[in-house]
């Protein structure tokens, strides 16, 4: 079953994790295989596959979550700054198909630095930015 991911069982308690907070909507756990220690994940109880099917409160409330978390985080690992990301289908990486932020702690000599950046052909970027007025619209 869809629904039946590692992170449904880590909510109703079938498998254990290192849960840091938990309320109605949301429940956040240290990641089993940080990229830096602290690393947690805030994960909706209302199952989502990602951001591409996940309702507005859903993600609300996880990012409410996250917000109210992301503090707590920094302060126990005493790190530099933060990363935040969601992963969305395999192509980036999601591995887990159950929606869930992740806070990645970061250190200023941790080496990871910036996502590789590209650069636009001349008039790439004004058409890709047409195309999503358009698929708004
Ligand atoms: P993603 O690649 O965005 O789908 O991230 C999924 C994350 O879930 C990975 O960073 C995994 O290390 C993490 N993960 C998988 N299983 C568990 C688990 N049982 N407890 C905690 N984290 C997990």
């Amino acid at each position: 079953m869809t629904e039946d991911t590692v992170f449904m069982k880590i909510i109703r308690r079938e498998i254990p994790a290192d849960i840091v907070y938990e309320d109605a909507s949301t429940i956040a756990f240290l990641d089993i295989r940080p990229n830096n220690p602290g690393h947690t994940l805030v994960v909706p109880k209302t199952f989502a596959r990602n951001i591409f099917d996940i309702r507005d409160e859903t993600l609300d409330a996880v990012m409410h979550t996250v917000r109210l978390i992301a503090p707590a985080v920094r302060n126990a690992v005493s790190a530099d700054g933060m990363t935040i990301i969601m992963n969305n289908e395999p192509a980036s990486g999601q591995i887990v198909f159950h929606a869930h932020v992740h806070l990645i702690p970061r250190f200023s000599n941790d080496g990871f630095g910036h996502l590789p950046q590209k650069q636009y052909v001349p008039g790439e970027a004004a058409s890709i930015a047409e195309k999503i007025r358009q698929a708004l619209a």
